[in-house]
């Protein structure tokens, strides 16, 4: 038997050219791509503008993408939740939902675990399993947008998994989210964080997508670097930050660093001068992000008056920094927290239908 379409995948082209190979008009393929993207339906049947022999003959050929919720966590303030949704091969993912400055935004998986081997992360404990379809990329989205019934206006792919690892989905991915028959969510509200596969970051420089690209960077040079993110052996710390600075130069978009601080590995005053020195003629913002301890790791988070310390000396050089607000650390919420304890059958409380 021939294998099912992944229709949800597919972008408006793609659809409209297998629309056309049915012997349909091309309109038809507008009428399925916006109850598949905007009107977020499950199943063909609801597709009420569809011919019924068309309705049959998508269900016959295709799938519809969908998530079963299989754990959802709360934080106290209730404004951020976690969701842990199960896939159709049973494997979990986590997916976060943040109240944000204006709007409502959503921390999405790229992958099923993740090989990078970074050693202050819980998603690399278990290594990886698979890749994410786009379309089970999208489906987080459009899975919390319905669960909470609000609108989601900022998506960012920093949950579990290397997105760059995963490029051709990714890209199908942001195509599709912030198409026009889709949920249309502004590129410029689409981030994607990377440990800096450097072929891979210079690939989407020329994607001309006006996306908000983030470096988790972590480190003011080679040596410390190599120490918590393996795939600094593979890609040195000059290399990556030439890459940023090609990436700047042809896609004229600000670049985010990411810094984790942790305590007496790269929190120092010394570290905070050295990185101002790397970062002083890139287009940059910092966002320096106390770091979420993990059970399975001895590393510590750095006190407060490092951080602030750290913060101050890349502001005096003229950088902007910004201390990411610690969202959630009560519910697990850093990277592949929860799916690692739901993994091991630990118990997580809380389990709440509606925000
Ligand atoms: N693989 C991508 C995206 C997933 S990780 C990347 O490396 O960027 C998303 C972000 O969470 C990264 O900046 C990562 O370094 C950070 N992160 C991982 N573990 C963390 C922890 N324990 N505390 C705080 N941030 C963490």
């Amino acid at each position: 038997m021939k294998e099912k379409i992944d229709i949800m995948s597919l972008t408006i082209n793609e659809l409209t050219q297998y629309v056309i190979e049915l012997g349909e008009k091309s309109y038809r393929a507008r009428q399925i791509y916006e109850w598949l993207h905007n009107k977020l339906v499950d199943s063909f049947e609801d597709m009420s503008n569809l011919p019924k022999s068309l309705m049959q003959l998508l269900d016959e050929q295709c799938f519809i993408t969908t998530l079963v919720v299989e754990g959802q966590l709360a934080s106290s303030e209730n404004e951020t939740i976690k969701y842990l949704f199960k896939l159709k091969d049973d494997h979990v993912i986590e997916s976060v939902f943040m109240k944000y400055k204006h709007g409502y935004s959503v921390c999405i998986t790229s992958q099923v675990g993740c090989r990078m081997g970074c050693k202050f992360c819980a998603s690399a404990i278990g290594g990886l399993n698979r890749d994410l379809s786009a379309s089970e990329m999208l489906e987080q989205v459009y899975a919390i947008q319905k669960l909470s019934g609000k609108r989601i206006s900022n998506v960012v792919v920093m949950g579990i998994g290397e997105p760059l690892e995963n490029y051709d989905s990714l890209i199908r991915f942001i195509k599709v989210l912030s198409s026009q028959e889709g949920l249309h969510i502004s590129q410029r509200n689409i981030a994607v964080s990377t440990c800096g596969l450097i072929d891979k970051i210079l690939a989407l420089a020329d994607e001309r997508l006006k996306i908000t690209l983030a470096i988790s960077l972590h480190a003011p040079n080679n040596k410390i670097r190599v120490q918590i993110m393996p795939v600094a052996h593979r890609y040195s710390y000059q290399t990556l930050i030439e890459a940023c600075k090609t990436y700047v130069k042809k896609t004229n978009r600000r670049i985010t660093f990411e810094y984790i601080l942790i305590k007496d590995i790269n929190d120092s005053e010394a570290c905070a001068q050295e990185l101002s020195c790397v970062l002083s003629n890139i287009l940059c913002h910092v966002n320096l992000i106390p770091m979420n301890p993990i059970e399975e790791r001895s590393y510590e988070q750095s006190p407060k008056k490092a951080v602030t310390a750290f913060k101050d000396i890349l502001v005096s050089h003229g950088i902007q920094a910004t201390v990411r607000r610690e969202l959630g650390q009560d519910i697990d919420a850093a990277c592949g927290q929860l799916r690692r304890k739901h993994s091991q059958g630990r118990q997580y409380e809380s389990v709440r239908s509606n925000p």
